[in-house]
């Protein structure tokens, strides 16, 4: 259980960040991790609370005193044993993950959380640097043939599992490297590509086959989704060729500002401009990136992907950078008795944030407006939220200067024609229809279609993604074999 006394003893000591003049120079991380010793303090701050709600604040359940308790020993091969029995790729959480689990930590109640995400990172990159991060190939083959679409953390998480159940596993994906949103989306600085390549590899290895540049299906035209496919399948072939198709597409269709002035130059959705600069990062060449140098950029969008964008054109040298938020401030510190053991309204300053911004809350865009087709500025308004209803604040329109508009305001559901293709049913939000039960979860309306990650539960977090791949494969064996042993 850690140190008896340890959580009395110790203070919380989070991850470095590299200087920021140093760091916006590149696209390299930048997160120091916790020393051995510094991890076995973090280790030694949990209680091991009899009711361990981090566990079951961790979409994955993770199963946190027991790797806090082994951090603390200094046993790191069985740290990492535990880790990897319940978690495909911590190293992909524990660089990038919110830390849910940190919220629900029972020390957050009236003290600093354990470090869980911390100790999480630390384990899995001694566990890569030591070898012990190896295949785990199937000892009996099925026969059974599956095809994942969508190469996202939820179709690498399902892939894996099924492979390891003994299934022979195609994974499909239109871009042109393994991924989905963490390949082409997040940037570099926060994760660096090599730790999916490695994953790749131990997959590979595992017997599962990578089919990149294959789009299943059909975009709608002029979509501007991201895709670099050179082949096509349908649907029908698919479900012909396969003994079960997972479907983890991800949701792809980007939230529009259609206001007037919205067909200007300059004004690009974020997963137009993320996924560019992930490429240059990769060695590709891009025509015609769209930069910041020198620009004034406006974000519309507080959330990651705003944060993105604001770190991505600091990199690239914006002369400003402003990112918008429809919803007023959030209080700095949470009300714990309201929230524990929730994920907590508060403000949220992300590492982007602190390489320099301007933040602006409770502010709506009424038009934009150009000059000879490009945009040069935005009409604002502000405004209050009453009874849940949004209120222009009269008297309070503004011009913003803005030489490029980075729309990062979500993502409204997956693209409705892949959906369509296979005939899956959609819920009310436009994500594929089936539910997470154990009995036949995962399953949509079509025999032996499945799906899971953000094309059935929207757009959400890595972690989730693992957790419904891995549970989608389950209910897959289940359906192919009759019984499964993999973990729920
Ligand atoms: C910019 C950005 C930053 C983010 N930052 C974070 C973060 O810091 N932490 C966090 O936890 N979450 C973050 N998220 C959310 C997270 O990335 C997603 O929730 C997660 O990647 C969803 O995983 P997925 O596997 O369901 O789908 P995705 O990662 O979206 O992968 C879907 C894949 O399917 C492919 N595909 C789709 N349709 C087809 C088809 N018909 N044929 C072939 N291939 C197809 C797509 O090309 C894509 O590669 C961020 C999202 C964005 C956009
Ligand atoms: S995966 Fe996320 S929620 Fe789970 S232990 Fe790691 S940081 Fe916490």
């Amino acid at each position: 259980m850690g140190k008896v006394t340890g959580f009395m003893e110790f203070e919380r000591v989070e991850e470095g960040y590299k200087p920021v003049p140093e760091r916006v120079k590149h696209y390299k991380e930048f997160v120091i991790g916790l020393s051995d010793a510094q991890a076995k303090v973090q280790g030694a701050r949990c209680m091991d609370c009899g009711t361990p709600f981090c566990n079951s604040g961790c979409p994955v359940n993770n199963i946190i005193p027991d790797f806090n308790d082994l951090v603390y020993r200094q046993d790191w091969r069985n740290a990492f044993t535990v880790l990897d029995s319940t978690n495909n790729f911590p190293e992909f959480t524990g660089r990038i993950c919110p830390a849910p689990c940190e919220a629900a930590c029972v020390l957050n109640v009236n003290d600093d959380p354990v470090g869980i995400k911390s100790i999480e990172h630390a384990i899995i990159d001694r566990a890569w640097e030591h070898g012990w991060v190896r295949p785990q190939v199937a000892r009996i083959k099925t026969g059974k043939k599956v095809a994942v679409v969508g190469s996202g953390p939820a179709g690498m998480a399902a892939a894996q599992q099924l492979a390891r159940a003994g299934h022979d596993v195609t994974l499909f994906e239109k871009n042109d490297r393994i991924g989905g949103l963490l390949r082409y989306g997040i940037p570099d600085f926060k994760m660096e590509k090599v730790h999916i390549d490695r994953r790749v590899e131990q997959m590979k290895a595992e017997g599962v086959s990578f089919r990149t540049g294959v789009m299943v299906g059909a975009l709608p035209k002029g979509s501007k989704v991201t895709n670099w496919a050179k082949e096509t399948i349908s649907p029908q072939q698919l479900q012909q060729d396969f003994d079960a198709v997972v479907l983890t597409g991800g949701a792809e269709a980007s939230r529009d500002l259609p206001v007037p002035g919205r067909d200007l130059d300059g004004i690009h959705f974020a997963m137009e401009f993320l996924p560019q600069q992930n490429k240059i990062n990769a060695g590709d060449k891009v025509k015609g990136q769209t930069r910041a140098d020198g620009k004034h950029v406006i974000v519309i969008g507080g959330g990651d992907t705003g944060s993105d964008c604001v770190g991505t054109s600091n990199r690239h040298g914006a002369a400003s950078v402003v990112q918008f938020e429809l919803m007023p401030q959030p209080p700095e510190q949470e009300n714990r008795e309201l929230t524990w053991p929730y994920w907590p309204y508060k403000m949220r300053t992300s590492s982007s944030h602190e390489e320099g911004v301007q933040r602006e809350f409770a502010i709506a865009t009424k038009e934009f407006i150009g000059e000879k087709g490009k945009v040069t500025g935005l009409k604002t308004v502000r405004v209050e939220w009453k009874d849940g209803k949004m209120q222009e604040v009269p008297n309070s329109e503004e011009t913003l200067k803005a030489d490029l508009v980075l729309l990062a305001m979500g993502f409204t559901s997956p693209v409705a024609s892949i959906l369509e293709g296979f005939g899956v049913d959609k819920d009310a939000r436009g994500n594929a229809r089936a539910t997470t039960d154990f009995n036949g979860g995962y399953a949509t309306n079509v025999p032996k279609v499945f799906a899971a990650g953000d094309m059935r539960r929207g757009q959400s977090l890595v972690v989730w993604a693992i957790r419904e791949g891995r549970q989608a494969a389950r209910s897959v064996d289940e359906f192919l074999m009759g019984f499964s042993d993999l973990p729920r």
